[in-house]
């Protein structure tokens, strides 16, 4: 997410200083629960969740060296496709191509059978995007259960993270409803990166807000900035960009992108 035109009230009348807007405020927030640091993990849990990546002692890091009944956790969760989704004879081959062909993508469309070594998957780790966040919670709750740890959740927060004074909060919290600004003829940029906030002054028209963008050199991503016309395009265009995508080898801002007609992936 990143930034997107709002279509308000010519009267709309809100801070343009990074405050969000009030509307899209929860009001209703619970008390971290310290003693898991807002995880919702058991002492003992936490300790090898944290150590994945090992953030505070790298020592101890096993993102990278994982073992084989890990391995075979992600397998059974159909993780790995790098793996089990890749043609390894030449029927498989002839079926990629002709899936290709017809428009398809390159995976093989069932699982090839393979099993990886451990020491496949981590350098496979190493050498790419490595694990996610899912395969990260499949490898954790793997090594808990071999370690025969039973205790999973936060005994403070019951798993939740969070602490409430009454039960009451939290279906307040979880039925709030985001309330949107009101609606009109204006052209207004917010910034989505957050829950919402207003980037501009209200306009009438595109060519107003395309322009006031232009000379206040407003921020379409990072550092990044964009010109009279490409704003004007992206007002007219797509009116959402994400905060940056990469293009051609490069990351350019979304505005940018949108503007040039490249894909919002
Ligand atoms: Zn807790």
């Amino acid at each position: 997410m990143g930034r997107e035109i709002k279509r308000v009230a010519l009267d709309f009348d809100y801070p343009v200083n990074g405050m969000i807007w009030k509307g899209f405020h929860n009001p209703y927030s619970g008390l971290k629960c310290s003693a898991c640091d807002g995880t919702g993990e058991s002492p003992e849990l936490k300790e090898i969740s944290d150590s994945w990546y090992g953030f505070d002692d790298t020592s101890k890091r096993w993102c990278y060296s994982i073992t084989q009944d890990e391995v075979q956790a992600l397998l059974d969760e159909r993780r790995l496709m790098d793996f089990t989704r890749v043609p390894i004879n030449d029927e498989h081959k002839e079926i990629v191509k002709n899936k290709v062909s017809d428009g398809g993508n390159s995976w093989l469309p069932f699982d090839n059978g393979y099993v990886p070594t451990a020491e496949e998957v981590n350098k496979w780790a190493e050498s790419g995007f490595g694990h996610d966040a899912i395969n990260k919670w499949i490898c954790v709750k793997a090594r808990a259960k071999r370690l025969g740890i039973t205790e999973l959740e936060c005994k403070h927060c019951n798993g939740s993270g969070v602490l409430w004074a009454d039960e009451k909060y939290a279906k307040l919290q979880d039925e709030f409803e985001y309330i949107e600004p009101p609606a009109g003829d204006g052209y207004q940029l917010w910034s989505t990166t957050t829950e919402g906030t207003p980037m501009s002054p209200v306009f009438k028209t595109p060519e107003e807000l395309a322009k006031w963008l232009h000379e206040n050199n407003a921020s379409s991503f990072g550092h990044s900035t964009a010109s009279y016309e490409q704003w004007l395009k992206f007002i007219y265009g797509p009116g959402w960009a994400p905060s940056g995508i990469m293009s051609k080898g490069r990351i350019s801002s979304g505005v940018e992108a949108s503007a040039n007609g490249e894909s919002n992936g």
